[in-house]
């Protein structure tokens, strides 16, 4: 079923939706089930880029967070970061319970490379829960042998390809009135506009407090937070050069990234590592095209229709298809989401998708010492331009392209497919082995 837009953008914490969210909320649910069950001993056992680059990506404290029932979307972040890494025991539910963490980092169950297992083992020595979950990008989590949770939705515009959702908003007259028709069918018509005002409030929000937020991010690496004084240059006096707008573009990008690798509040989009492109788009609409607050609206819901089919036809996990799928995926986000606000018809909304995502092709997934922080700050500053220049470019034709978006979908999926394991969130190869170790 395709993805909600309340489910490709969700309130959460940093650094990553795949290895803190996610984790998060599998946790949660397990903890839930075992709520009146008499645990006597608890093991976690990460598999694959979960091990490999788990505790750079707080991935342990997540697991942790959420076995105490805590939730992505309201915890405090401060909280989670003062937790203990891998307690001896942790409270579920009033009874202290033995904890274990195992990092396999080969091997493991066969499909997504984020598995996590949960064993629980009661006061008897009887295995109460053996449950494997998968952390599939966006801070979205599957079980092993449980349907989709999701209660089914029958959708009035369910494509399943861009050419179907170019035909359907063809008719519906945009883009954005194919995601808030579909919408409707999940919540009444008038929860939507504030709802997503409410989404687009929480990035302006990341921004804010991103451009605040000075020092130095968490983990070895010693990255200084530049948000601050880059905002500081760029508002100085005589500093409205040819490229002004690309300059805050990627200010604010960076702004929401370097909240997001502190472990602060950011909107997935579609995942955390990816959060700043766009936020940053919408901005530059508002600062630089005159947007409104019905365009940032309109923008999330074209966003969403390409975000839900990438995720549905192809990957947003950076561990299971590289930094294609999820900087690639927001830049394709963010440049529909910016034509369908300058008055782009359908098939320049698709066009403006496709460039951003084609040339996004092929990015690999190489985070130095598995922290979100190099090269992933950076890359949504670059993405979001990208993005701005995708959209443009496609205004400026009729919508026809010798590569569709379809086609730029499927060849990212094979891409991923082909990608070395080294390239997919495990920090064993690219940047993250050629930068001298500090
Ligand atoms: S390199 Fe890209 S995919 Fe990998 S963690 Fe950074 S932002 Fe995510």
């Amino acid at each position: 079923m395709l993805a909600s837009t309340f489910e490709l953008f969700r309130v959460g914490i940093g650094p990553s939706s795949s290895h803190t969210v996610g984790p998060m909320r599998a946790a949660r649910r397990v903890s839930e089930a075992l709520r009146d069950a008499p645990v006597r001993e608890l093991r976690v056992v990460l598999h694959g880029s979960l091990a490999l680059t788990g505790r750079g990506h707080g991935t342990d404290r997540a697991l942790v967070a959420g076995l105490l029932g805590e939730d992505p979307e309201t915890v405090d972040p401060a909280a989670v970061l003062a937790l203990e890494r891998v307690p001896a025991t942790v409270r579920l539910h009033g009874r202290e319970v033995a904890y274990w963490l195992d990092l396999q980092t080969r091997g493991g169950p066969v499909g997504h490379p984020n598995a996590m297992r949960f064993v629980a083992v009661g006061d008897d020595g009887a295995v109460l829960a053996d449950r494997t979950f998968r952390s599939i990008g966006g801070g979205f989590v599957t079980e092993d042998g449980v349907p989709d949770e999701r209660a089914p939705v029958d959708l009035p515009h369910a494509y399943a390809s861009a050419a179907e959702l170019l035909a359907c908003a063809d008719a519906l007259g945009s883009v954005s009135a194919v995601t808030a028709a579909n919408e409707a069918a999940r919540r009444p018509a008038e929860e939507l506009e504030p709802a997503l005002r409410a989404i687009a409030r929480a990035m302006d929000e990341a921004i804010e407090r991103g451009l605040r937020a000075e020092g130095v991010l968490p983990g070895p690496l010693g990255v200084r937070r530049r948000a601050a004084r880059l905002l500081a240059d760029l508002a100085a006096p005589g500093q409205d050069g040819p490229l002004e707008a690309l300059e805050w573009v990627g200010l604010w990008a960076m702004a929401v990234n370097e909240e997001n690798a502190a472990g602060g509040r950011i909107v997935t989009a579609p995942t955390n590592g990816a959060a700043g492109i766009l936020p940053a788009v919408l901005r530059y609409a508002q600062t630089f095209e005159g947007a409104g607050d019905d365009d940032a609206a309109r923008m999330l819901l074209a966003a969403s229709a390409v975000g839900a089919l990438i995720k549905d036809k192809a990957s947003i996990s950076g561990a299971e298809v590289g930094c294609q799928g999820e900087v690639g995926s927001a830049a394709a986000m963010a440049a529909a989401a910016l034509a369908e606000a300058l008055g782009g018809t359908p098939a320049q909304v698709l066009n403006a998708a496709e460039i951003a995502l084609e040339h996004h092709l092929g990015m690999t997934c190489d985070p130095i010492a598995g922290l979100v922080q190099v090269p992933c700050i950076e890359r949504n500053a670059i993405g979001a331009g990208k993005a701005i220049a995708a959209a443009k470019l496609a205004l400026r034709g009729d919508g026809r392209h010798v590569v569709s978006l379809d086609s730029a979908i499927e060849a990212m999926r094979r891409t991923g497919l082909d990608m070395n394991d080294k390239y997919k969130e495990t920090s064993r190869g690219g940047l993250a082995v050629s930068v001298p170790a500090c």
